[in-house]
């Protein structure tokens, strides 16, 4: 079987096209959609996601600005911080960049941005929201596979999806998201037993692990669609997903290549909800 790539970088390049022209709309109007990130600490991957995250948002319009915070900045601090931008007019997307230092409580700073500013869609507000179905913003990595996956006019409904992963930012929304879609889902994490036999039932197989190429061809169903959520670095320092992407090449119908799959998506549904908080303000 010929395994097609899920191209998310042209995907990501096409929907972005289309947001510069949303702000142009915008900014005829006066209005300049506002993106501030916070980034505390210098963790290497974090000061490339922000860097692209600023870039990217720059090129379709979006005036972005990064605060940079030295990782000893005390928990107050950085709310205060938070307090400045939700009362900020021109502000409006807020995203702290995770993981925070240990000695800050990462959900109290969550809950601390205003949730009509939330563009991560990690707000408590925002993630009830989205458990009920209503309306909501959604966390972008997920939301931006569901994106890739309509692109490709891949069906969902009635499939059996296995989610390995259940953190909050991807597993759990990945797999809310597939549920509502009509997917019969399977959430696996580090205590299931049987990952590989559940693995092999899957029509979907999203891995959100952090474990670089732990999913290989004996993991995958034949015709499955297999979305590579991870971003790990192998012994020589290059970027590698989940999933063994060669092995898995004439078994799966479907793949998301690493780089250039998930993560391009998952920037692109960033500037896409922080341009619709301007566009539904
Ligand atoms: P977390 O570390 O929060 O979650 C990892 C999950 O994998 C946990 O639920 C864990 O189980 C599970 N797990 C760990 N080892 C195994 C195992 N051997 N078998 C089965 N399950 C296992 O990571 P994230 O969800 O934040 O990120 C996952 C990956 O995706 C990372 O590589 C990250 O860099 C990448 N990522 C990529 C993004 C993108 O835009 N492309 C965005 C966000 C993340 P348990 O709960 O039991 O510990």
């Amino acid at each position: 079987m010929e395994t097609k790539i899920l191209d998310g970088k042209k995907l990501a390049q096409q929907m972005q096209a289309d947001m510069k022209n949303r702000v142009d709309r915008l900014r005829e109007q006066g209005k300049i959609p506002g993106l501030t990130v916070i980034l505390v600490g210098e963790d290497k991957a974090s000061q490339v996601y922000v860097r692209n995250k600023e870039k990217q948002a720059n090129t379709v319009g979006i005036k972005s600005e990064v605060i940079r915070l030295p990782e000893s900045i005390g928990e107050q601090e950085l709310l205060d911080q938070i307090e400045l931008l939700n009362r900020d007019e021109t502000v409006h997307g807020i995203l702290v960049q995770l993981p925070l230092p240990k000695h800050i409580d990462e959900q109290k700073v969550l809950r601390t941005i205003h949730y009509s500013k939330d563009v991560d869609g990690f707000h408590p507000m925002n993630m009830g929201n989205f458990l009920l179905g209503n309306v909501s913003t959604l966390p972008c990595t997920p939301y931006g596979i569901m994106k890739l996956l309509e692109a490709y006019n891949i069906s969902i409904e009635g499939k059996n999806a296995l989610i390995i992963g259940r953190s909050n930012i991807v597993g759990k929304p990945m797999a809310l998201m597939l549920m509502q879609k009509n997917a019969t889902i399977t959430i696996a994490h580090s205590r299931t037993e049987n990952l590989k036999e559940l693995a092999q039932q899957a029509d979907i197989l999203v891995a959100a692990i952090g474990r670089g190429h732990m999913i290989t061809g004996e993991f995958i169903k034949p015709g499955a669609v297999v979305v590579d959520v991870g971003m790990n670095r192998s012994a020589e320092g290059k970027l590698i997903g989940d999933v063994d992407t060669d092995s898995v090449k004439g078994i799966a119908s479907f793949v998301t290549p690493v780089p250039g799959g998930v993560g391009p998506m998952t920037i692109t549904m960033l500037l896409d909800q922080t341009i619709n908080k301007v566009e539904t303000d």
